[in-house]
């Protein structure tokens, strides 16, 4: 209880900074990379604006740092990085990166809310666990500014207490989580599973969890690739806020994620633009988020509005739009576009015998039968237990599955009840 009171007090105490300072232009892609890594790991850091703040000069000028260097991250004991890239921050700050043991129980890849709780149920019920994360635990719903549906919260939470929560009670069941990791295959080796990492290494277990969650589509129009972390962003409201503080913010999506994040924005920007492909947002988004944008003046909602080109040199500096209905196209000046246009699994990696969909989403227990996929025929005399893929011991949980509900609760319910699956597994080895 008092660790618990004292995490919460440590999340939102402020003393005078004395940790890690990023100093950058706000328009490079890797100081927005650095920016986000940091945040989305919970890691409190101060940011300093080359060309607003005056800290920033002096600071360099005292790390010695030659040019070009930016941007530079300096850490509490003084040593300066110039341009570390996400592993060498991780292990600078004392993240863990390599697994403690060759072998485990339990390998879970991905750290959203589905893997979160299964990470805990099955460390919590005995099972040696690990869980790999690739950017940062919390997942997709690290990234939300505020969820108002999850049971049990009824003002709602940001969803990097949620994750910031979920991981102390990980750790404190004795999960080890390795971040930032990636898995990039996985193999049979007699009753073991072999998952290999990007550095090479291999983690043998004998059951797997899936909880890959979805990631970003790109929106595809001239500009936005090259101009991506320089004012064009994916997700990312959380980490760039406060930069675009009095500035007018350009939002494209109609979802609940799109809505989240307007009304973040509406907050630290002078106007918030929705674009929205849609004659209106009833479709997409759900009722109380429609009712907060609309009592918020702030945010204007255009609809049959989508994004046609991205312009700028070295930052972006304007956006074309175009009314589908009116076929008329309009170019403004725009510094920050942030873009929630729906997401798809990247279950690529996973080989042939692990059946996903036609979108790639991953085929699990009863799916498996009505898949009309001439798929690996399933060799055991048993049915695949629920949450199951075609491989026997391999499981698969949240967004990542086809079919899930695509929501918190659910992906956690999952994660939660897929440990039952995995004991089931285990004791008919
Ligand atoms: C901005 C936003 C707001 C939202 N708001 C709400 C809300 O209010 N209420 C609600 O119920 N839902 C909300 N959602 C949806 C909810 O967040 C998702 O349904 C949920 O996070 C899915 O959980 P998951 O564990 O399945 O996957 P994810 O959350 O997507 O997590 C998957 C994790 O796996 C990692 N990963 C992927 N591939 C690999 C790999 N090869 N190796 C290692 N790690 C990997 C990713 O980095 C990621 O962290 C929101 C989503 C977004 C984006």
């Amino acid at each position: 209880m008092l660790d618990d009171l004292l995490n919460d007090w440590l999340a939102h105490f402020h003393p005078e900074f004395q940790g890690i300072r990023v100093i950058g232009d706000r328009w490079s892609a890797n100081s927005h990379r650095i920016k986000d890594f940091l945040a989305r790991n919970q890691i409190p850091y101060r940011w300093l604006d080359i060309e607003r703040d005056a800290d920033a000069q002096k600071l360099l000028t005292y790390a010695e740092a030659q040019a070009p260097c930016l941007p530079m991250v300096l850490f509490a004991d003084g040593e300066a990085q110039p341009n570390p890239d996400n592993l060498q921050i991780a292990e600078k700050i004392g993240l863990q990166t390599q697994a403690a043991n060759p072998f485990y129980d339990l390998v879970i890849v991905g750290g959203g809310p589905g893997g979160l709780a299964a990470a805990v149920y099955g460390a919590s019920e005995g099972l040696r666990t690990v869980m790999i994360e690739r950017e940062a635990p919390g997942g997709q719903a690290g990234t939300s500014s505020r969820i108002e549906n999850y049971l049990g919260f009824p003002v709602g939470l940001s969803g990097s207490d949620l994750a910031r929560r979920a991981v102390t009670q990980a750790k404190r069941f004795g999960v080890e989580i390795l971040t930032p990791q990636e898995a990039t295959g996985i193999r049979l080796k007699d009753d073991y599973r072999v998952v290999t990492l990007a550095d090479g290494s291999e983690l043998a277990s004998h059951a797997v969890i899936l909880a890959m969650g979805v990631s970003w589509r790109r929106l595809n129009v001239p500009g936005t690739e090259r101009l991506t972390g320089a004012g064009v962003y994916y997700g990312a409201a959380q980490t760039e806020a406060i930069a675009c503080q009095g500035e007018e913010v350009f939002v494209v999506g109609g979802a609940n994620s799109a809505g989240q994040a307007a009304m973040y924005f509406s907050r630290f920007a002078s106007k918030v633009v929705m674009l929205v492909r849609g004659e209106s947002l009833t479709k997409s988004m759900s009722q109380y988020l429609i009712d907060q944008i609309d009592a918020t003046d702030n945010i204007e909602v255009w609809t049959h509005s989508s994004v046609i080109e991205a312009k700028g040199d070295n930052n972006l500096e304007a956006l074309t739009i175009q009314n589908s209905q009116t076929g008329e196209s309009q170019t403004l000046p725009a510094k920050s576009l942030f873009i929630f246009i729906g997401a798809r699994p990247y279950t690529d990696w996973l080989g042939h015998d692990i059946a996903r969909d036609e979108r790639g989403f991953i085929l699990t227990g009863p799916d498996q039968a009505f898949s009309g996929q001439t798929i690996e025929p399933w060799r055991l005399e048993r049915d695949p237990y629920l949450l199951e893929t075609t491989v026997p011991g391999v499981f698969a949980v949240g967004d990542v599955r086809h079919g899930s509900v695509k929501r918190v609760a659910s992906g956690v319910g999952e994660g939660s009840i897929c440990v039952q699956f995995v004991h089931q597994y285990l004791s008919n080895l």
